[in-house]
């Protein structure tokens, strides 16, 4: 089979929602070449992986040989960015090839990022680098294979163009798979232009996609707001409880679907310290590490605000109460953010601690802070590591091994690791009371909720160096196959789970759309 017949699209996007978008082809490239190709993502695509190899996958994942059925579109978003407003972004190096039905019936959006400039490019080249797109894989396969929600890299092929930066740099088309790529900022640009034909369209539309249950609910909209607040919830807290920071959590990368997207300055937390910033261009510390809960927060609100005119029955826009009630009922979905937040951190900390989970409270809303003991623990726990700047990933980890009797690589994180004997102490008569098992099975369930192996910055950017600038892909395939399973114990694969010597931490900068 040829990769062009490989995929059966289905293009419910371009079909149903005709000026939601801008139709676009693809910059040609001159000499594509295959650089990745997800096999293992391709197989639950229903694709023909093997015949997505060879010279024919590189000509169609650097959009230069579009496959059959594909109808490429620039979507149309808008974005507050860094508190601002754009009203209007859209993809301006990103297009939409198609969707297609996985192996599970789930529909999947096939999107290259990097294939050219589109009407909505503005100053931009719609360029991308190997570097960064191959930056894209390694954190989202990393999170796919921590069980993390997120949109992920189906190839990646260098285009032989040129790409200009601060410095030149090859070129490449990364071909990103996604539950949708509808964004809180897709909704907020009909809601600039007072459309509210559109918005009502796009709402249809994405409840047919990511909550068909929901279309018979007394209230749709807010019902949908609720389902998006819940999974964002959710999402942050797997975010913190990894050390992730997205750097960029503008509302136009904040997904409907609950998905993590857009793998630009992101980084993973290497010593505890909830101010942790990478981003070159987060000179405020907006998108900090602690701050993420409340910008998802406060970028539902933008969502409820973009949704407010149908939340207000129609026609009753001009009626004060009604838009006082809906206004009323909206913030009351917002506000539920921080509890709903509280409830998945604290669980996913529990079995991090090696705890069952918390038997289910008819309200659903955890105990108060100073009541649970797991909280205040996890809460001791967490300054403890601050206070010692102690490595996040391998601290969680290295419970495991005190939970198996040995603490000497838990007590060699720390400065003054007398500090950590009570801590451990409580840590243990909790578990013992709370949930008894046999050490080894204790360790066994702690080493499948902490991750040994995480994208460590200095090996992403020396793998990415490598790749870039030798031509050479075998530190970032080595560095690929150890991220994809984090929780291994192998000794083969200690060099990515060493964190990085503090001063390359603490220069540590990441770049925004490179
Ligand atoms: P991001 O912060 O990477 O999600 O991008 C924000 C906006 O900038 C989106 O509308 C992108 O399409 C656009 N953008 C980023 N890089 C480029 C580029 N090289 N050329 C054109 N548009 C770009
Ligand atoms: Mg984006």
């Amino acid at each position: 089979m040829t990769p062009t017949a490989a995929f059966r699209f289905d293009n419910s996007y371009a079909r149903e929602l005709p000026g939601f978008y801008a139709a676009c082809r693809p910059a040609p490239a001159p000499e594509p070449r295959l650089l990745f190709v997800n096999h293992a993502l391709a197989q639950a695509l229903g694709l023909d992986a093997d015949a997505l190899d060879g010279p024919a996958g590189a000509a169609l994942f650097a959009g230069k040989a579009l496959p059959e059925g594909a109808q490429p579109i620039a979507q149309a978003y808008a974005g507050h960015q860094f508190g601002g407003f754009s009203p209007q972004l859209g993809d301006g190096r990103a297009l939409l090839i198609g969707e297609i039905l996985d192996r599970q019936g789930q529909r999947r959006d096939i999107a290259f990022k990097g294939s050219g400039r589109t009407p909505y490019s503005r100053g931009g080249d719609g360029k991308a680098a190997v570097g960064p797109m191959l930056r894209e894989v390694l954190i989202g396969e990393a999170m796919h294979a921590l069980g993390i929600p997120t949109t992920r890299a189906l190839a990646v092929a260098a285009t032989g163009e040129p790409v200009y930066r601060d410095r030149v740099l090859p070129g490449a088309v990364l071909t990103r798979v996604a539950a949708s790529h509808l964004r809180v900022g897709t909704f907020q640009y009909f809601a600039a232009r007072d459309d509210a034909a559109r918005l009502r369209q796009l709402r249809d539309y994405a409840i047919a996609r990511h909550d068909p249950a929901l279309a018979d609910a007394p209230q749709p909209v807010l019902a949908l707001l609720d389902a998006v607040a819940q999974r964002q919830a959710r999402l942050i807290a797997q975010w913190m409880n990894v050390g992730f920071i997205h750097g960029v959590m503008n509302t136009d990368n904040m997904t409907i679907s609950g998905e993590t997207i857009d793998y630009g300055p992101c980084a993973f937390m290497e010593a505890f310290d909830p101010d942790t910033v990478f981003s070159s261009i987060d000179h405020q510390g907006r998108y900090a590490y602690g701050n993420q809960p409340r910008i998802a927060q406060w970028n539902l609100a933008r969502l409820a605000e973009a949704l407010l005119p149908l939340l207000v029955p129609e026609g009753r826009a001009e009626d004060e109460a009604a838009v006082e009630r809906a206004v009323a009922d909206a913030t009351a979905v917002i506000e539920t953010f921080p509890t709903r937040f509280d409830t998945a951190l604290r669980a996913g900390q529990r079995a991090k601690l090696g705890l069952h989970a918390r038997p289910a409270t008819p309200d659903d809303a955890p105990p108060a802070k100073n009541e649970d003991p797991a909280t205040v623990l996890a809460d001791d726990w967490l300054a403890l590591l601050q206070r010692q700047q102690v490595d996040h990933t391998l601290a969680w980890r290295h419970l495991a091994d005190a939970a198996a009797g040995d603490e000497t690589p838990l007590r060699a994180l720390f400065a003054d690791p007398a500090a950590l004997q009570p801590w451990l102490a409580r840590w243990r008569a909790l578990c013992a009371a709370e949930a008894p098992m046999p050490a080894t099975e204790r360790a066994a369930a702690l080493r499948a909720a902490n991750p040994r192996i995480i994208p460590r910055n200095h090996r992403v950017e020396e793998a990415l160096a490598a790749a870039s600038d030798h031509g050479d892909l075998g530190p970032f395939e080595r560095l690929l196959a150890a991220l994809q399973q984090p929780f291994a114990d192998d000794p083969a694969l200690a060099r990515y789970a060493e964190p990085a010597p503090r001063e390359i931490t603490e220069r540590y900068r990441t770049f925004c759309g490179t």
